[in-house]
C-alpha cells in the first residue's frame, strides 16, 4: 500500500502554516518548504505525491537564464552531476522544466548546511571533523579522478544527511580539466575559499590545486569555527576582491589554541599560496591526523569503481564498515 502523503509530518507542517493554499506541484512532487538559497537557485524540499520519497528540488527561474551561456552552464552542471556516483556526493534524480523553472531533482540531505552544524558548536571536535574531512577529501580525489574539479568547495555547498554524513552539493562552477596543461579559463568561486592563484587572471595553474586550497579553508573553518582569510582589516567583508587575494597571499595561518599540532601539519601543507607547491590529494590522505581521529572505515584506498558500488548500495560508510571488520 501506498504511503498517505498528505499525512506526511513535512507536508502536514508546511500545509499547516498556508491553510487555505493548494500545495505547488510541479511534475510528481509537492514542493514543500524553501531549503536554502544560493546566488542563482532556490532549493525546495519536494515530496512524492504518490511514493512520499522526500528530495531536493533545485529551481532556476527561466527569466534569469538569458543567454546561452547560462543555459549552457545549467546544461554542463547537470551533465556533470549525472557522471558521478560517490557516497559524499550529492545524487542526481531527475530534471524537469516548466514555463517558469528549470529543475533539478536531488538526492535531500535532510542534516542542513556544514556552515550551520559549525555554528551550532562554535567549531567541531577533532574527531568530528576528520571524519567530515576524510568524507570530503574522499568526494573531491573520487571527482578528481574523473577529470572534474568542484571550484566552489565551500561550508555552504557541503550538506549533512540524515546520518550526519557530508554530501558535497553545488556543482554550478564544476568543470573538466585537461591533464596535459591543468588550466582552465574562468574565474570563479567564492573569494574566502578562493585559491590565490585565481588571483592571477591569465588562470595559470587553476586546477585540481584550487579545490585543495577550499578543502584547506574548510578543515580550518570546521577546527577554528571561523574562516581562515576572512578578517583583513583595511578591507572590511573582502569588499575589494583583489585587495583579499593580495591579503591573503601574504597572511600567514594563524591557529587558534584548540587545533592540535597534527592538524596544524596538515592544515600547513593545504594553504600554501604556490599551487605547484600545495599538497596532492594523495599526500593529504595519509596524513596521521587521519590515522588519529577517524575510527570508521574510510574509503581512502578504494578505487572509483569501489566507491561508485558503494554509492549504489546507499550511502553510508557503516557497510563499509562492517565488512572490513569481518
Ligand atoms: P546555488 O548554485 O544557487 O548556490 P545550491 O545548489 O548551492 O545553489 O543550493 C543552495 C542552497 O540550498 C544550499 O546552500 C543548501 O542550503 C540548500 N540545498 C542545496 N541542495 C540541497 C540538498 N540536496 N538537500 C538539502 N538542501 C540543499
Ligand atoms: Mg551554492
Amino acid at each position: 500500500p501506498l504511503p498517505d502523503v498528505l499525512s506526511h509530518p513535512a507536508v502536514v507542517a508546511f500545509s499547516a502554516n498556508r491553510p487555505n493554499r493548494p500545495l505547488p506541484k510541479f511534475g510528481a512532487y509537492y514542493m514543500l518548504q524553501t531549503l536554502g538559497e544560493g546566488e542563482f537557485a532556490k532549493v525546495k524540499l519536494g515530496i512524492h505525491s504518490k511514493y512520499g520519497e522526500e528530495v531536493a528540488v533545485k529551481l532556476i527561474r527561466r527569466e534569469v537564464v538569458d543567454n546561452e551561456t547560462k543555459m549552457a552552464k545549467i546544461a554542463r552542471e547537470i551533465e556533470i552531476l549525472d557522471t558521478l556516483k560517490h557516497p559524499n556526493i550529492v545524487r542526481l534524480y531527475d530534471v524537469f522544466e516548466t514555463d517558469k523553472f528549470f529543475g533539478i531533482i536531488l538526492e535531500y540531505a535532510s542534516g542542513g548546511e556544514l556552515f550551520d552544524h559549525i555554528l551550532a558548536h562554535r567549531y567541531l571536535k577533532e574527531r568530528d571533523a576528520a571524519k567530515l574531512f576524510a568524507q570530503l577529501i574522499s568526494g573531491v580525489w573520487y571527482m578528481h579522478q574523473k577529470n572534474i574539479v568542484h571550484r566552489d568547495l565551500k561550508l555552504e555547498n557541503l550538506l549533512l544527511d540524515r546520518h550526519r554524513n557530508l554530501i558535497i552539493t553545488d556543482f554550478g562552477f564544476a568543470n573538466r580539466f585537461n591533464h596535459r596543461n591543468n588550466l582552465m579559463e574562468t574565474m570563479c568561486g567564492s573569494p574566502a575559499y578562493a585559491a590565490p592563484e585565481l588571483v592571477n587572471s591569465d588562470g595559470l595553474y587553476v586546477g585540481t590545486a584550487a579545490d585543495i586550497w577550499s578543502c584547506g579553508v574548510i578543515c580550518f573553518a570546521m577546527l577554528a569555527g571561523f574562516l581562515p582569510f576572512d578578517d583583513d582589516p583595511t578591507n572590511p567583508d573582502g569588499e575589494d576582491i583583489t585587495k583579499l587575494y593580495a591579503y591573503i597571499a601574504r597572511t600567514p595561518v594563524s591557529y587558534p589554541e584548540q587545533i592540535s599540532d597534527d592538524a596544524r601539519s596538515l592544515l600547513a601543507v593545504m594553504l600554501v599560496p604556490n599551487p605547484l607547491a600545495r599538497a596532492d590529494l594523495a599526500t593529504i590522505m595519509r596524513h596521521r591526523w587521519f590515522a588519529i581521529n577517524v575510527r570508521e572505515a574510510t574509503t581512502f584506498g578504494l578505487t572509483v569503481k569501489e566507491l561508485e558500488k558503494l554509492a549504489e548500495d546507499g550511502p553510508t560508510l557503516r557497510r563499509l564498515a562492517a565488512q572490513r571488520a569481518t
